[in-house]
């Protein structure tokens, strides 16, 4: 702006007087432009742009609107899902989300740009009883990054920090439709229902797309930019002292994930049958689909609900068992094995890479 004001042949001025007018006379701030925006927002605003259409324009804008309002509605319940949480001791909200890859070795040397590296998963939980984030780290070689990964983090987090007494989970994530909403982690969930002492409800409740703002988007933003201060990240344990040390107070608690804490669905998926019609006969979108119920009562039901909304609240349900006739339940949730008992391979390309950093490493870290 102020190459511009100068191009502009006015009084002549320094960059600094500039800049001080600039902030004390005038209303106007900048910020760094937003890094995701959303697809739908984006699609919206360009077609409008492009449309002549008056009619078509209507309609543009009216799907933009509901677009909105859904987005609306998510957020309105998980705010009122974080504040039943933090009252009521019977219900748990969690948020869980997968943060984005950090690549090891962090060196500064700049051959590591053109090197594949080891990925190390972050799978994030946050609970809305205690405000407290949980962290869910594992490193590549032991287990991907698919829905069972997802699936079994949560399933650690009940087991070993679930609060006693709890008979209702919600469970919020971003309605990525690949690892959160598919049936791998429905099912593995469902086992974790049938088995446990107090729970007789999870919820799984899905934000709209591209504006799924979750607290562990702020959870990852803190260790982020804990990370950027680290110039040398060599190890897990390195990883896991830079979460451990970046917040002072309501610390993150880490758990690292061992290669028998990923379980694989597989077993449940052959116990079960994956309908594509309700029992009402009614077509089943997981794609649309916002909230999805387990019931204990009902282990061989899932209920599928396309609204937040408190009005429109009627769930389909859906029947999984092989035999619709059978009185004896289909899913045997003692059948859950370990996902990779030992290991899931990383590819060569990426090993012979990796061996070309290790000169780079100190000795006592190699070995990792
Ligand atoms: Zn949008």
């Amino acid at each position: 702006m102020y190459e511009l004001y100068i191009e502009d042949k006015n009084p002549k001025v320094s960059f600094q007087f500039f800049k001080n007018v600039f902030y004390k006379h005038f209303n106007l701030r900048r910020k760094p432009p937003i890094k995701d925006t959303c697809n739908k927002c984006d699609m919206y605003s360009a077609q409008l742009n492009n449309s002549q259409d008056e009619n078509q324009q209507l309609v543009l804008k009216e799907q933009h609107d509901t677009h909105f309002e859904n987005a609306k509605l998510a957020r309105d319940q998980l705010n009122k899902d974080f504040k039943e949480a933090k009252k009521n001791p019977l219900i748990e909200t969690l948020c869980y989300d997968m943060q984005k890859v950090l690549g090891l070795p962090k060196l500064p040397t700049n051959i590591v740009y053109y090197k594949r590296q080891l990925s190390i998963f972050n799978e994030g939980v946050h609970s809305g009883s205690t405000n407290t984030p949980y962290c869910f780290l594992w490193k590549e070689g032991m287990a991907g990054r698919g829905a069972q990964e997802v699936g079994s983090c949560v399933k650690k987090f009940i087991d070993v920090h679930l609060n006693k007494g709890v008979n209702e989970l919600i469970l919020w994530s971003d309605s990525c439709g690949g690892r959160n909403s598919n049936i791998k982690i429905v099912l593995m969930l469902k086992a974790v229902l049938m088995q446990h002492p107090t729970l007789n409800k999870i919820y799984f409740k899905y934000l709209e797309s591209g504006h799924s703002f979750l607290p562990n988007d702020t959870d990852f933003g803190q260790i982020e930019r804990a990370l950027k201060n680290q110039v040398r990240i060599y190890t897990l344990h390195d990883f896991r002292s830079v979460i451990g040390n970046c917040k002072k107070h309501n610390k993150f608690i880490i758990n690292l994930m061992e290669p028998d804490d990923f379980y694989s669905t597989e077993n449940l998926e052959n116990q079960i049958l994956n309908r594509k019609m309700t029992i009402n006969k009614e077509k089943v979108n997981w794609l649309k689909t916002k909230i999805i119920k387990l019931e204990k009562s009902k282990p061989d039901s899932i209920f599928f609900c396309e609204s937040h909304s408190s009005e429109d609240n009627n769930f389909k349900e859906l029947n999984i068992a092989k035999s619709v006739r059978s009185k004896k339940n289909s899913l045997n949730p003692q059948k859950l094995k370990v996902l990779y008992p030992r290991g899931k391979p990383i590819s060569k390309k990426k090993w012979d890479d990796i061996k070309t950093l290790l000169k780079f490493l100190p000795k006592d870290t190699i070995e990792f």
